[in-house]
C-alpha cells in the first residue's frame, strides 16, 4: 500500500531525454608523458586502406617543430596546419570539408586534431561534417546531427577548456556562436601527453587554465549540481588550486593541469556553465575576445554571484603577475552592447544554472551592461 502511494506521487520519465542524459564519454583514452608516439600504432588499426587517408589538423604552433616529425602520416595521409589566432568558424569548416572531399576519392579514415580546444573543435565538427549534408552552421545546436561521424582522435597540447571530452564543439557561424553539441561529437579516441604543453606561453596557460577553474567554481555554486557533476568537479578544483596556488615542480604541474581540464569537462557534462561563460559569450560574438581571456575578464567583476570563487581567482591572478587587459568594451556602440547583452542572455540553460528558475528577476539587461563597462 504503501509503496504504490510513493510511486503514484513520483513523475516516472518515459524518455531518457526527458530527465536523465544518456550522454556518450570518450570510450578510449591514452595518458602519459611520451605517449604521443603511440600514435601510429593507434591508427594502423583504424586505417580503411591506402586510399582513405587520416587528415591531421595541427595548431601552425608547431610549423618546423619535431612534433610535426613525430607525426606518423603516411600512405596519403595529409598534415593541415591552422591557427589557433582566431577561434573556428562554420565557414572554415565547410572549406575544409570541400577541400577533403574535392581532393581524395574515399572518405578519410579518421581526422586527428592536436592542439588546443580551438583544433580540437575543427577536428570534432570536420569529422561530423564529412558525412552530414550541408554547413556546419546547420547543426549548431542540440542534436541535429543525425549521421555517425568519421573516426576522430583528439590531442590536446595546452590544458583547460575540457574540450578533449566534451559532446560540444563550438563554432562562430554566421548567425550565432553556438556548439555542435550531439552524441556524434565526442572524440572516438584522446591522447592525454602532458609533454606536449611544455611549449605554452605564460599568460595563454593561465587563461586556458582558467576556464577549467572557472568551470569547476560555475558548476560546483550551481543550481544544476548532482554528485555526478560534484565528484568530478571538486577533483578539478583542487588540481587547479595545487596548480596554480602551490609551489610544484613544472613537469607535476603539468600533468596535474592537463587531468583538471578533464575531469572540469567532466564536471560540466553533466551540469552546466554559469554567468561568466554566458557573458563571455557576448565579448566573444561582437569582439572576437577569445574564450579563455573573456572568462577572466568577466569573472574578476562576478563577486556578487560567486564571492570565494572570485577570491580565489585574484590571489591566482597575483601569485602569476597576470595583468589583465583593461577598457575592452570601453568604445562600444549602443547597438554593439545591446548585441553583446542579447548574445549573453539567450543563454538561459547558463542562467537557470547559475540563478535558478527565476533568473530572469534577478539578471536584467542594465545589469549586464554595468559589468560590461567595466570590462
Ligand atoms: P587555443 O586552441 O585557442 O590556443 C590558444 C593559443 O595557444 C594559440 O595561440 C595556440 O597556438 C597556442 N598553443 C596551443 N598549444 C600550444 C603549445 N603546446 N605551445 C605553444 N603554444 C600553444 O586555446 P584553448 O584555450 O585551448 O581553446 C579555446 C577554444 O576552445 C575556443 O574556441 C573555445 O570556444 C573552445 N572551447 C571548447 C570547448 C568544448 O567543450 N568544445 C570548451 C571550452 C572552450
Ligand atoms: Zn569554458
Amino acid at each position: 500500500m504503501e509503496v504504490k502511494k510513493q510511486m503514484a506521487l513520483k513523475k516516472i520519465p518515459t524518455k531518457a531525454s526527458e530527465e536523465f542524459r544518456n550522454f556518450p564519454m570518450v570510450p578510449r583514452v591514452v595518458y602519459g608523458k611520451g605517449s604521443f608516439n603511440t600514435l601510429g600504432d593507434i591508427l594502423m588499426s583504424k586505417r580503411k586502406h591506402s586510399e582513405a587517408p587520416m587528415i591531421y589538423l595541427v595548431d601552425d604552433v608547431f610549423e618546423n617543430t619535431e612534433l610535426i616529425d613525430r607525426i606518423p602520416s603516411i600512405f596519403c595521409d595529409q598534415i593541415i596546419l591552422i591557427s589557433a589566432e582566431e577561434e573556428p568558424k562554420t565557414e572554415q569548416v565547410d572549406a575544409l570539408v570541400k577541400m577533403i572531399v574535392e581532393k581524395y576519392t574515399e572518405l578519410p579514415s579518421g581526422i586527428i586534431g592536436i592542439g588546443g580546444g580551438t583544433l580540437l573543435d575543427l577536428a570534432k565538427a570536420v569529422a561530423i561534417m564529412l558525412t552530414n549534408k550541408g554547413s556546419a552552421s546547420e547543426y549548431q545546436g542540440w542534436d541535429l546531427v543525425n549521421k555517425q561521424s568519421i573516426y576522430h582522435v583528439g590531442i590536446p597540447t595546452i590544458s583547460g577548456t575540457g574540450a578533449e571530452v566534451s559532446r560540444t564543439t563550438v563554432l562562430m557561424g554566421p548567425e550565432k556562436k553556438l556548439g555542435i553539441n550531439s552524441d556524434f561529437t565526442t572524440f572516438d579516441q584522446v591522447l592525454l601527453d602532458p609533454e606536449l604543453t611544455k611549449g605554452v606561453p605564460k599568460d595563454q596557460w593561465f587563461y586556458t587554465g582558467m576556464d577549467c577553474y572557472i568551470h569547476c567554481i560555475e558548476s560546483l555554486n550551481g543550481t544544476f549540481l548532482n554528485a555526478f557533476s560534484q565528484s568530478y568537479g571538486e577533483k578539478s578544483l583542487a588540481l587547479c588550486k595545487e596548480v596554480f596556488l602551490e609551489d610544484i615542480p613544472e613537469s607535476e604541474s603539468r600533468e596535474k593541469l592537463m587531468m583538471a581540464s578533464w575531469h572540469g569537462g567532466m564536471s560540466i557534462a553533466y551540469s552546466q556553465v554559469g554567468v561568466a561563460h554566458a557573458m563571455s559569450y557576448g565579448l566573444g560574438y561582437v569582439l572576437g575576445v577569445k574564450h579563455g581571456i573573456g572568462n577572466c575578464l568577466v569573472f574578476q567583476y562576478l563577486e556578487e554571484f560567486y564571492p570565494e570563487g572570485v577570491m580565489i581567482f585574484n590571489k591566482m591572478l597575483k601569485r602569476h603577475e597576470i595583468v589583465l587587459p583593461k577598457g575592452i568594451c570601453a568604445n562600444l556602440t549602443t547597438s554593439e552592447m545591446n548585441t553583446m547583452i542579447s548574445v549573453a542572455i539567450s543563454m538561459a540553460p547558463l542562467w537557470e544554472n547559475a540563478l535558478g528558475e527565476n533568473w530572469k528577476s534577478i539578471i536584467t539587461p542594465e545589469k549586464l551592461e554595468a559589468i560590461y563597462r567595466k570590462i
